[in-house]
């Protein structure tokens, strides 16, 4: 990476426009566009122009006095968005090994989590935050307690975050009917300090499960959720099991009975949605249900695989998540892209069933939507200037005799290990590999200290 400010204008003016001449830029804004070499210009943490080479060059305007070129030796690409994640659980990555995934909830996470603070939340974060920019993944939507901890750590490390707070009874804690109500207006709260906080925190709501959650209870959030324009974010339809004892339980399917209840219409993120029937898919259709489909966990955990073909074909809007580091295990959204496309081939039987660049627009474009934002994992004029690069001097891509190809070894070959330089709202945040903002040691060591205490106070 060179810096080179070629002009400078306007002494006195801080506004600068930064212009990354890379290799190639893949802007993610329709599926599979290559440009070789491709510019993206910047100014204030916003993209304002994405173009070929010789789509710049002239003055830059009054409103940009300087210009400072970096030249990107390899490709740019839009930061990856992962929608659904529960990233403070890097205390308990490793946990609970080969257990089905609700008695793994029940005997191993939950009693852990009960014994947490809200600074094992912020190193949790911390860590995660780290491991995922240097993933390349600016944007996660996280599910979590502890929120402000979790927030202020997403903060501190430069990246972006949906804080989406958690609503769940867990053992010891307290409980009963106006727990509820006090959770929920805690988040309000949390809403009104924390949404917009350093311009890369949004805060919506995450009732854990229909299943964990009683339904007046999802009714009242999802209405609070509504009248803040905030994001709905639960776990949906996860495992076969689930559904059988809701249906038996409420005598529908969880989406029908959600919809039937008002629960859907707002903005909504279900994550997993595995055991979808096509009435189900009609629903989510109708109510814009959006998904995080998160097949590393669901292939973990054997919940099964989700019907990501029939619900891209629905047109039901879908992104990747990873789902916390405890079921995966790790937060390398690289790996769900290249998994989602190998398990919905092979259960459609069916070799071009989605294709790379399919399978590269849900860990970027579609992810951004599936959340409501189309300024996330896209680099196109109006978008965030969050940023990533990848070295192309390396075998994955070897050859490239097209831009198609160039798209297939990205998905196929490549990996999370070739980016090298991560920017967020145009801020250097990893660079060379390793992570601007974060100590690594110090926050290993305090993860492990931590993750023993947890262990220890649940027994
Ligand atoms: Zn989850």
């Amino acid at each position: 990476m060179s810096d080179e400010v070629v002009a400078e204008q306007g002494a006195g003016r801080t506004v600068e426009l930064v212009r990354y001449v890379a290799d190639v830029a893949v802007p993610c804004d329709v599926p599979g566009r290559v440009l070789r070499p491709g510019v993206v210009e910047v100014v204030d943490g916003i993209v304002r122009h994405v173009g070929s080479e010789a789509s710049v060059g002239g003055p830059p305007g009054p409103a940009a006095p300087t210009v400072r070129t970096v030249r990107v030796p390899g490709a740019l690409l839009p930061g990856l968005v992962n929608v659904h994640c529960h990233s403070p659980m890097t205390l308990f990555r490793g946990s609970g090994e080969n257990l089905p995934l609700h008695q793994w909830l029940n005997h191993v996470l939950w009693p852990r989590e009960a014994q947490l603070d809200p600074a094992d939340v912020f190193w949790g974060m911390t860590l995660a935050a780290s491991e995922l920019l240097c993933f390349g993944v600016t944007t996660t939507c996280e599910a979590y307690f502890f929120e402000d901890a979790l927030a202020d750590a997403v903060v501190a490390a430069g990246s972006r975050a949906v804080v989406t707070p958690g609503v769940l009874q867990l053992p010891g804690h307290p409980s009963g009917e106006e727990w509820w109500d006090r959770r929920t207006a805690e988040i309000v709260d949390f809403h009104h300090r924390r949404h917009g906080d350093a311009g890369r925190i949004e805060v919506g709501f995450a009732p854990h499960a229909a299943y964990t959650v009683p339904l007046p209870v999802l009714v009242d959030i999802a209405s609070e959720a509504r009248r803040l324009d905030a994001l709905f974010h639960i776990h949906l339809a996860e495992t076969e099991e689930e559904c059988a004892r809701f249906s038996a339980e409420h005598g529908g399917s969880t989406p029908a009975v959600l919809a039937n209840a008002g629960v859907f219409d707002g903005r909504v993120l279900a994550a997993h949605s595995i055991w979808l029937s096509d009435d189900d898919l009609d629903v989510y259709r109708s109510y814009d249900v959006a998904v995080a489909h998160c097949p590393q966990s669901n292939a973990k955990l054997a919940s099964g695989v989700a019907r990501l073909v029939d619900l891209l074909a629905a047109g039901i809007r879908v992104g990747l998540g990873t789902d916390g580091p405890a079921s995966n295990n790790d937060l390398d959204l690289w790996e769900d892209m290249r998994l989602a496309a190998m398990l919905a081939r092979i259960r459609e039987r069916d070799a071009a069933a989605l294709p790379a660049a399919t399978a590269l627009d849900l860990a970027t474009r579609a992810a951004g939507l599936s959340i409501g934002r189309p300024d996330l994992g896209v680099l196109a004029p109006g978008s965030q200037a969050d940023m990533i690069a990848v070295r192309l001097d390396d075998p994955a891509f070897v050859p490239i005799l097209d831009d198609a190809q160039l798209i297939e070894h990205l998905v196929w070959s490549a990996s999370s290990r070739l980016v090298t330089d991560v920017w967020v709202n145009g801020m250097p945040v990893v660079e060379a590999g390793r992570c601007l903002t974060v100590d690594d040691e110090r926050a290993r060591h305090e993860v492990q200290v931590r993750a023993e205490r947890l262990m220890r106070a649940a027994e």
